[in-house]
């Protein structure tokens, strides 16, 4: 009798894990099946830390998302290039970058590069020094690393580690950082960068309104959002999109030839 009960014990907790596992899995698949690109560039502990992907950086290099959401793989390379004042950028974007400094500088605006390629230590040491800031004005330990990370993106997930942004800032004993920020705005775009954090878009990019911070995506990309008005993470997504609508139409193309 004994012996039954615990038998059936046992087949109600194989039962019960089994449940568990197939739950789990559903789940997994679920939110994989929405963001199925990145899936194949997430390490087991990225896919446990739900919400904080690998950036998928196997497609376009100058359409990387790199947010909160989307980390710099730890083995992303790049080769840079420094510029006069000893900032660096990705080589790639060296040449677009000083076409639109010259035009910049023809249209009677001084800039310059104040911040441009950053090293996830670099990163670290800039959110540490926030976080110390914060503690010394009072805050506990938790609430001066929750503070810091409102203005400083944790290492990984910040642009600046992709050499791909730029903050430009007005020289100004010349130039004034708003006549600067509206040339960029206005003509950023032909060169293939955007203004990556715009004021009407904090909610979807987690970041407040920075007008010196340019990212380069390409030509064709940087005119295309311009002209739908939409930010880095929309714009990715509409190509996510189009991609699986052209996926979709091939297959009812071929479904078709078959029958
Ligand atoms: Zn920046």
């Amino acid at each position: 009798m004994r012996r039954y009960k615990r038998r059936k014990f046992c087949k109600k907790w194989v039962r019960l894990s089994l449940f568990a596992i197939l739950f789990f899995l559903a789940i997994f698949t679920f939110k994989k099946g929405i963001d199925s690109v990145t899936w194949a560039e997430n390490s087991i502990w990225d896919i446990l830390q739900l919400g904080e992907n690998q950036a998928d950086i196997s497609d376009n290099w100058n359409l990387v998302l790199v947010n909160r959401n989307h980390r710099i793989p730890k083995d992303y390379e790049m080769e840079l290039t420094e510029l006069s004042n000893g900032q660096k950028v990705d080589s790639r974007i060296y040449p677009e970058l000083q076409a639109m400094f010259d035009a910049a500088r023809a249209d009677g605006l001084q800039l310059f590069v104040r911040e441009g390629y950053r090293t996830s230590e670099e990163q670290q040491q800039i959110l540490d020094e926030k976080i110390e800031a914060y503690e010394k004005e009072g805050n506990s330990r938790i609430e001066a690393e929750k503070l810091a990370k409102e203005w400083v993106a944790v290492p990984r997930t910040s642009e600046h580690e992709l050499g791909l942004s730029v903050d430009i800032n007005a020289d100004t004993s010349i130039s004034s950082s708003d006549s600067v920020y509206t040339w960029l705005a206005e003509n950023a775009h032909r060169y293939g960068f955007v203004k990556r954090y715009p004021s009407d878009k904090t909610k979807i990019t987690g970041i407040s309104n920075e007008p010196w911070h340019y990212r380069y995506v390409g030509k064709e990309a940087a005119e295309e959002m311009e002209e739908k008005g939409v930010c880095l993470e929309e714009y990715v997504e509409l190509c996510k999109q189009s991609f699986l609508e052209t996926e979709r139409q091939k297959r009812r193309f071929w479904w078709t030839i078959r029958n």
